[in-house]
């Protein structure tokens, strides 16, 4: 996943999570904020409320309405992304 974006840096973006529940390895708190099309994943409060203070984190990087829009909708679960990750692959390797 690109991981660029137009937000600001937030000073915990580099701390990570050792085993994300839906992707089973590590991932940065910039990922959780913003893999959601550029929305936070909707289970970044389970995930990272024991360690810093999330919502305060969201309020300043994402209006209401994302926030509604991110947290409105399930979190895909690791079969869905694998899936989308299949489907996003040509398939017939591009002639040489
Ligand atoms: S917030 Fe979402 S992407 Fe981040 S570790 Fe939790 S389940 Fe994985």
């Amino acid at each position: 996943m690109d991981e660029s974006c137009d937000r600001p840096e937030h000073d915990f973006d580099r701390l990570e999570i050792w085993r994300c529940p839906q992707l089973g390895n590590p991932v940065s708190f910039k990922y959780c904020r913003i893999m959601n099309n550029r929305l936070p994943c909707s289970r970044i409060v389970s995930c990272w409320g024991g360690t810093i203070d999330v919502m305060a984190c969201l309020r300043q990087c994402f209006s209401t309405e994302e926030l509604k829009q991110a947290f409105g909708a399930p979190a895909k679960d690791r079969l869905t992304r694998i899936i989308e990750t299949i489907d996003g692959i040509p398939a017939e390797p591009p002639e040489k």
